[in-house]
């Protein structure tokens, strides 16, 4: 099933996301994490593809089991930076076989200090490469909430988001952010820029302290007052974070739901308990 086709059931759209294995660990690792969260029943688990050290080579396989052996839609994350057009058509012939049926179309990280090489500068390339090559896959693309980093300003990385959802990208999923009034403004910000196509909002559930140091480091989340004073309260204490972090994310998703956004993605970050724990709080919401 095509994840654009999700949207229409005219309910907030709940859908996870998980990583693989670094490469040098055997995939079976991920299984039990795939079962319980498949238990869980969302609409759809998005697969990363070599973020933060995961194996590109697993993401299809796992975004096959989770379809296949779970009966749950699966999204395949793709980046192209310092691929060939020949590289991506490889992958995309991979996931044609597996019955893979969406792609979440992306650039990939710039490593500073190294050439860029390949075919594809932009998401919205790869974008309309896959339209065109392999018109029966589903696109999504990513999307920035409070602005990509290497974005000048707000105006100019909402128009390059409108490129992308003109070269094919029928919804979209966005980077962690804290504060629902910044996604609010994004939302608005889309309108007005006329992207029309459902967006997804991206929620990250606190599990430790240096984990979210790193990603908000990495992704420039900003951080509302009462989220650093809850860090700074219980950041040393392995199991009240957890405890604020899900409260923290439980609030945001309510407030969310309640809004009437198009979806909820959650950065599961491969932890059931989290994801359960979420899950039972906000299931009669959707
Ligand atoms: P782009 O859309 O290409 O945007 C990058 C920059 O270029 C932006 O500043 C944008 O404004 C600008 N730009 C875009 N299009 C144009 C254009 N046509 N002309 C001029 N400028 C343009 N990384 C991974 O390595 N693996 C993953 O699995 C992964 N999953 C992700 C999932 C989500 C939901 C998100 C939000 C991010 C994910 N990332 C992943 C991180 C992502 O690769 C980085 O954020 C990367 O820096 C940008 O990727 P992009 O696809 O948004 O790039």
């Amino acid at each position: 099933m095509k994840v654009k086709d999700l949207y229409k059931k005219g309910k907030t759209v709940l859908s996870f996301e998980v990583f693989p294995p670094k490469a040098t660990s055997p995939i079976e690792t991920v299984y039990s994490t795939l079962e319980e969260l498949c238990d869980l029943k969302p609409e759809f688990i998005s697969v990363t593809y070599g973020a933060a050290g995961g194996a590109k080579s697993h993401c299809c396989e796992i975004a096959s089991r989770i379809k296949n052996t779970h009966g749950i839609e699966s999204v395949a994350h793709l980046t192209c930076i310092g691929s060939t057009s020949d590289d991506i058509k490889g992958v995309l012939n991979d996931l044609d076989e597996n019955g893979i049926e969406n792609v979440l179309a992306l650039r990939g990280d710039i490593v500073p200090g190294q050439p860029q090489s390949g075919d594809f500068e932009h998401a919205s390339d790869l974008t309309a490469f896959i339209k065109e090559y392999a018109p029966q896959f589903d696109i999504c693309g990513a999307c920035y909430p409070e602005v990509h980093i290497e974005s000048g300003d707000e105006i100019e990385d909402i128009l390059n988001l409108k490129k992308k959802v003109d070269a094919g990208a029928s919804h979209l999923i966005s980077q962690l952010f804290f504060d629902n009034s910044v996604y609010y403004s994004f939302l608005q910000r889309a309108k007005i820029a006329g992207i029309n196509v459902p967006i997804s909002a991206g929620i990250m559930p606190v599990v430790n302290k240096k984990q979210i140091e790193k990603m908000v480091s990495l992704c420039g989340a900003s951080l509302p007052v009462k989220f650093s004073k809850m860090m700074q309260k219980y950041g040393d204490n392995a199991e009240a974070i957890r405890d604020a972090g899900i409260a923290y994310a439980v609030n945001q998703i309510v407030d969310l739901i309640s809004s009437g956004v198009d979806g909820v993605h959650i950065y599961t970050m491969n932890n059931p308990y989290v994801a359960r724990t979420i899950y039972n709080s906000i299931k009669n919401l959707l």
